[in-house]
């Protein structure tokens, strides 16, 4: 770092600041965490130059004898975190994940049945704005207007009078747990794929802190920077069967050069979720989801679907007059940094939207437990009720920093 501050102070002023600004507050987005000094490193190392367009053993570049062991190390352990066949590291992002999945499962054209972007589904999962919305004949399912769960029944009412060639369960904003077993006796009984995006869900999947989607679904897409807390990037799990179709549709079909550094990354964080501590983590983190989603709903700020399973819950703000915007505007200058979300049914447009997300990975890796997660609830209901609490409310969280400060060392 020392090198870069003489080299370009500028950038490195910008690297600072958002060091401090972490430091400086609560990051309660549900999608984020604080990846490891080691993950960083590989992230921060040469293989960043390496072009290795190709799989290990078979790359159209040479010299990337050093770097297929980066890769090989990735998949051999993301396939024995997770139990799967087959792993492909590759994928820049979650959404090209999903881009290549559908590649490698679909045609333009073909229909697919996803959750709605509305009702917590991700934009890739068929919404207008997006290429999966574009390309594909995109039926959407969601969740009970009384209980804002899931409907089962609808998922596959809908995959019988449609017929779906892929049938896709996984969220970006849902706080409960997927049922797999039934997704895939649906998907069975139209004959349809089964995609499990668990982009978010992840690291607790890996730790064991919620069900896994392996046994039941055909592929299986994730994030590896959420709960998984890794570098920012994708990947995919298969069956064996649909090992080479997958491979195909990453590179050359969606992908060229892989990102080495992130590959190595990835290696990295799979060595560290296979870790014994690394289960406890995410269960820390679904038991300090529950502790914040009690508090807040103790604070009269109502939980949608009635709670959580998982890392993130889900605030309905209606009863409050507040809206989402405004909320996550408030909080912010409390120092804790959350964001506006659409709640199921919402009323107002997403960019006010009716609600919050609230996420704990960050802080529990933090080393905060459901007695910290408690407090936090107490602090955003405070933050969101009065703006003028924000000066006292942002001395509490400085407390709650100082004991549990992200990112101990400098740069
Ligand atoms: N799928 C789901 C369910 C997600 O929540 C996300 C990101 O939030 C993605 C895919 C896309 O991931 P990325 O932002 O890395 O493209």
């Amino acid at each position: 770092f020392g090198l870069l501050r003489r080299q370009d102070p500028e950038l490195a002023q910008v690297l600072l600041d958002e060091l401090a600004r972490v430091r400086g507050g609560l990051q309660l987005i549900a999608s984020e965490n604080f990846a490891s000094p080691a993950v960083l490193a590989a992230l921060g190392s040469t293989l960043t130059n390496k072009y290795a367009e190709g799989y290990p053993g078979r790359r159209y570049y040479g010299g990337c004898e050093v770097v297929d062991r980066a890769e090989r190390l990735a998949t051999d352990r993301a396939r024995r975190l997770f139990g799967a066949e087959h792993a492909n590291v590759q994928p820049h992002s979650g959404a090209t994940a999903n881009l290549a999945a559908y590649a490698a499962l679909l045609q333009p054209g073909d229909t697919m049945l996803a959750m709605a972007l509305q009702h917590g589904g991700h934009l890739t999962h068929g919404s207008k704005v997006n290429f999966s919305g574009r390309w594909f004949d995109v039926v959407s399912y969601g969740v009970r207007r009384d209980s804002e769960l899931l409907d089962h029944d609808e998922v596959r009412d809908l995959a019988l009078r449609h017929r779906p060639k892929l049938i896709v369960c996984g969220a970006t904003s849902y706080p409960r747990l997927l049922d797999f077993a039934v997704f895939r006796g649906i998907a069975d009984e139209v004959g349809a794929w089964l995609l499990a995006d668990v982009a978010h869900t992840a690291g607790l999947m890996a730790g064991g802190a919620v069900p896994s989607a392996v046994p039941y679904a055909d592929v299986v897409t994730f994030t590896t920077h959420k709960t998984l807390r890794g570098p920012r990037g994708g990947a995919v799990l298969c069956t064996a069967e649909l090992a080479a179709r997958i491979d195909r549709a990453v590179f050359p079909f969606v992908q060229g050069g892989p990102l080495m550094h992130a590959v190595a990354a990835k290696a990295v964080a799979f060595g560290e979720a296979l870790r014994p501590d690394f289960g406890d983590y995410a269960r820390r983190v679904t038991a300090n989801a529950r502790a914040l989603c009690d508090a807040l709903a103790a604070e009269g700020m109502r939980p949608v679907a009635g709670g959580t399973d998982t890392h993130l819950a889900l605030i309905d703000l209606r009863d409050l007059g507040v809206s989402g915007a405004e909320a996550e505007r408030r909080c912010a200058a409390a120092g804790i940094t959350l964001n506006r979300n659409a709640i199921p049914y919402d009323p107002e447009p997403p960019a006010v939207a009716s609600g919050i997300r609230v996420g704990t990975p960050c802080v529990t890796t933090q080393g905060m437990g459901p007695q910290e997660l408690k407090e936090v609830g107490m602090l955003v209901a405070q933050a969101v009720r009065d703006p003028g609490a924000a000066p006292a409310v942002r001395e509490r969280v400085a407390g709650l920093l100082s004991i549990h400060p992200p990112y101990l060392s400098e740069y």
